[in-house]
């Protein structure tokens, strides 16, 4: 009796203590929050991105033939006012809290929880967008966010822009969120380009993910390496991509895009794109 007293005290430790290290949850968003979030070396590598940026959009205010809207811009844009455009979601705005969450819930993205999080006005900079953003409004460069945020999470994003001190031009509107029109209804950017070029010479995207850049960007890995060549020019002088390790259409591309999968098919075919190293004997 005392034997199994004991040794259920003895489980009942150990076990508690196991059960403490285990209930870490096992979430394959930890690294990249925590880079993200933490690390110095984003930072860095942001506000590189950004300094470049400011170089670049120097160049195009003088050479009146440079456009960062190849598709969109068609012709006799030179006359015409720069702008810039910037998506918003980990281009500007730091939501690595969010993605925190989801790490400490051991939950995946759901639009369920990020709405109150956009509500909650409390996301912060990504280090060199401020600089870069009242340094092209210096320079008289019209400053466009556009982000697949939905049109009624508008107000929450102006507010949490504001109050981080980031300039909104309020002569027409230039925070384009998807739906706020029926021809922005899709995520693909390229009609909010296009209206932007009715008006401007769109001199430069800023963005995180390739559906900032281009609308092919929902195919397969092979696939979006053929787009990102055809562009090969744009690349670090009128499109700049802003690391984002934590989401975004390069993890989907693993999957087929398809979110119908279950997290567990998704992880398997995330394994299974990887090229793996196969040791050889010496
Ligand atoms: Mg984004």
């Amino acid at each position: 009796m005392l034997r199994t007293l004991k040794l259920t005290a003895f489980t009942v430790l150990v076990g508690g203590t196991l059960a403490g290290c285990i209930s870490t949850p096992q979430n394959d968003l930890l690294n990249a929050t925590l880079w993200t979030q933490k690390s110095v070396e984003f930072k860095a590598n942001s506000m590189a991105m950004y300094e470049l940026a400011k170089i670049k959009l120097d160049e195009s205010l003088v050479d009146k033939n440079w456009t960062g809207a190849p598709d969109e811009q068609g012709e006799n844009y030179s006359g015409k006012p720069p702008a810039v455009m910037l998506d918003v979601d980990e281009t500007v705005l730091d939501n690595s809290a969010y993605e925190a969450w989801l790490v400490a819930n051991n939950e995946s993205y759901s639009s369920k929880t990020w709405v109150p999080f956009v509500r909650s006005e409390t996301s912060t900079p990504v280090a060199g967008s401020l600089d870069f953003i009242k340094y092209a409004e210096s320079k008289g460069v019209k400053v466009f966010y556009v982000s697949n945020r939905k049109g009624p999470q508008e107000e929450a994003t102006r507010n949490n822009l504001k109050t981080l001190g980031y300039p909104i031009d309020t002569s027409e509107d230039t925070v384009l969120l998807r739906k706020e029109k029926e021809a922005w209804n899709s995520s693909k950017k390229s009609p909010r380009r296009a209206h932007i070029t009715e008006n401007y010479r769109l001199v430069m995207v800023v963005g995180d993910n390739f559906s900032d850049f281009v609308d092919d960007y929902k195919g397969s890995i092979d696939e979006r390496k053929a787009v990102l060549d055809k562009y090969d020019d744009m690349w670090g002088s009128k499109w700049i991509m802003i690391s984002n390790p934590m989401y975004g259409s390069w993890e989907s591309a693993a999957f087929g895009h398809n979110w119908g999968l279950t997290s567990a098919e998704r992880r398997k075919l995330k394994h299974q794109s990887l090229d793996v190293w196969v040791p050889t004997e010496e």
